[in-house]
């Protein structure tokens, strides 16, 4: 990745031409032009030539972004604005250091044999005192406002036990220290499962229904026992030398492995294993090169489930009536209705699917999910409007400027509800929690999942 001040060139192509602003999740909000693409590239620009200091104000329109990549995927002159809008929190990272609050996180996050069973076995005591059961199924709501969190949220409790601490999970970790059986026709697909934090800490269930379904569609899961963050937290709030140190050890702990597919269920941690650590280590040859290997073996699970292990569900696929990934709504026109779960037979329920940015731009994954959730019994899909519309939690910012994250997964909750399905499903643990505050917060009774637990 290029330092900031070796983006010039990048940022001279930017002809302010304002395409970005009309698809930019902030400035839909804001309706500031900093708020866009072009208006952060124009600060940016300014500040790298000495024409306005980098003050509070600048930082603050450098933050306001999710890093959704819609302006990168939709400029016309190709601008890479995340790389140079990550470049810039950087370098801002670099001259005045972290807040001590994210800056603590993060550490722990680098070091969890070390820190973490202190610090979450901490944190675990006492959400009680700072968090409050809430009405709805999943979440509790904080009683003030706290750092990083906010008041009146509807925060994930952390899990009471973690996924890499459960006895059936440590048991597949030997699997993944030992070789693979001598190969032969029948060899199971060898699938090394990653969990990232929010499987990890928040949402052990879902990494534990991803095995099972492994197990159904015939692999043989296995876990290596060092992975830890995958660094895109670091990253994006521009703590790059963690990052990287993140990155060389999830590499280590899967170059230790030897298996067929790497995978994991959220779509954060597979763009980071995918894309990501070859963009922090592609400086070094040697490490450019471990790299690729290793990502050339990451397959999200709903795209190793369809593409590679063939899995069907249960059910026999849905007639080919309706294919939502013909003619894909990118700018935000729907296909046409699927008719409701109760119209089409008694107790269906009706599930509609929320496109993480990291799956479906930064992977191109869109296909698969909804191919798995239209062959999961009992269910009928029916697209929502803006599908691949941002949910508003990445980039940092819903922990930077909660008010504006939650805004943004505002037009995400009417999608929702104007689709009268029962179940919203995605496929990042991320959009998950950000989808249920959203919902939460704005009285909308509709339940979120993810795509494996509907299998
Ligand atoms: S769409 Fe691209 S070229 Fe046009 S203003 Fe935005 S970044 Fe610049
Ligand atoms: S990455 Fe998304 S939120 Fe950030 S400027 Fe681009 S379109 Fe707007």
């Amino acid at each position: 990745m290029k330092p900031l001040t070796e983006l010039k060139d990048e940022l001279n192509k930017c002809v302010r031409c304002g395409t970005c602003r009309s698809i930019c999740p902030t400035f839909r909000v804001i309706g500031r032009e900093s708020a866009s693409a072009r208006g952060k590239l124009a600060l940016i620009d300014a500040y790298l030539k000495g024409e306005i200091a980098s003050s509070e104000t600048y930082l603050k329109h450098i933050k306001e972004c999710t890093l959704c990549g819609a302006c990168r995927d939709g400029c016309p002159n190709g601008v890479d604005t995340i790389g140079i809008i990550t470049a810039a929190r950087a370098e801002a990272v670099q001259r005045q250091g972290m807040p001590y609050a994210a800056s603590f996180i993060l550490k722990t996050l680098l070091d969890p044999g070390r820190i973490m069973p202190v610090a979450l076995k901490f944190a675990s005591r006492i959400q009680g005192l700072l968090l409050k059961d809430s009405t709805v199924e999943v979440g509790l709501l904080s009683r003030f406002s706290l750092p990083l969190v906010g008041g009146g949220r509807l925060v994930p409790p952390l899990a009471r036990q973690f996924f890499l601490d459960m006895p059936d999970i440590k048991a597949l970790f030997e699997g993944a220290r030992s070789k693979p059986a001598v190969s032969s026709a029948t060899k199971p697909v060898r699938v090394a499962f990653y969990a990232g934090c929010g499987v990890n800490y928040l949402m052990p269930e879902v990494g534990v229904k991803s095995i099972e379904i492994l197990r159904r569609a015939g692999a043989e899961p296995v876990v290596p026992s060092s992975q830890i963050c995958c660094g895109m937290p670091a990253f994006s709030m521009g703590d790059l030398p963690t990052a990287k140190s993140m990155a060389i050890k999830n590499l280590e702990a899967f170059e230790a492995c030897e298996c067929d597919y790497i995978t994991t269920s959220c779509a954060t941690c597979g763009h980071a294993l995918k894309n990501l650590f070859g963009d922090l280590l592609g400086f070094d040859p040697e490490l450019d090169a471990r790299v690729k290997a290793m990502a050339a073996k990451v397959r999200d699970i709903t795209e190793l489930l369809v593409n590679v292990l063939g899995y069907e569900g249960k059910s026999p696929p849905a007639p080919p009536v309706h294919a939502p990934w013909r003619g894909y709504p990118e700018r935000g026109e729907s296909p046409p209705p699927l008719s409701k779960g109760e119209e089409s037979g008694g107790v269906k329920k009706t599930v509609t699917y929320h496109d993480p940015c990291h799956l479906n731009r930064a992977q191109g994954i869109r296909r698969e999910p909804r191919r798995l959730i239209e062959s999961a019994p009992g269910v009928v899909f029916k697209e929502m409007k803006f599908p691949c519309g941002c949910c508003g939690l990445g980039g940092g910012l819903s922990t930077t400027n909660y008010d504006l994250s939650i805004s943004i997964t505002k037009r995400k909750v009417d999608s929702i509800k104007a689709s009268g399905a029962d179940i919203v499903a995605t496929a990042c643990p991320g959009c998950m929690v950000q989808l249920r505050d959203g919902l939460h917060k704005h009285g909308v009774d509709v339940k979120v999942a993810h795509v494996v637990d509907l299998l």
